[in-house]
């Protein structure tokens, strides 16, 4: 089951929704008794990336909750008029204040539990210049024996890095597509 909506009140009107089927649709709604505002909800879409330095990979100590002090590759949430690429870019730069090129996009992880989708490309850091933003406690690279996989913040993360490592060691990268359970 993923979790319940939170929809209350109309975003348009402010009127309490009701619960419907609307006409023509197979599933409940959030739906304005008052104006007929319908509120749509999807999945939402987290975006990152995988900066690469030679033989390391860039992790950021989240200085937010959830999962405060513990190790993510920099992601965040896609914002509107941004694609996912721009968006994984954004977050690099927001969180780690790395500069990178992307490479391709590497993992599409669904997440239903928590209505979520996550995408993380490939990236080749070109510097060493770190400049970790507000969300984060600190930024470091880690070869693949110091990467603290007791301490990851999210599962997306982990399976991201071990998809990441056992490609590099099979010396060809591809597209993997997966879910948590
Ligand atoms: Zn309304």
């Amino acid at each position: 089951m993923f979790t319940p909506s939170r929809i209350k009140h109309c975003r348009v009107c402010g009127t309490e929704v009701a619960w419907r089927v609307p006409p023509g649709d197979n599933r409940d709604r959030a739906v304005c008794p008052a104006c007929g505002e319908i509120h749509y909800e999807n999945p939402i879409n987290v975006v990152g990336t995988v900066p690469v330095w030679d033989e390391s990979v860039l992790l950021c100590r989240r200085n937010i909750e959830p999962r405060y002090g513990l190790w993510t590759l920099p992601a965040g949430f896609l914002e509107l008029g941004e694609s996912t690429a721009e968006g994984a870019l954004r977050e690099t730069d927001e969180e780690a204040g790395a500069h990178i090129e992307l490479q391709g996009l590497f993992t599409v992880l669904d997440v239903v539990r928590a209505r979520q989708v996550h995408l993380f490309y490939r990236a080749s850091m070109l510097d060493t210049h770190l400049a970790p933003g507000p969300e984060t406690i600190e930024a470091r690279l880690f070869r693949e024996h110091e990467v603290p996989w007791d301490e990851l913040a999210f599962r997306t993360v982990r399976m991201t890095l071990e998809h990441f490592f056992a490609d590099r060691r099979a010396g060809a990268f591809g597209v993997h597509v997966g879910h948590v359970a």
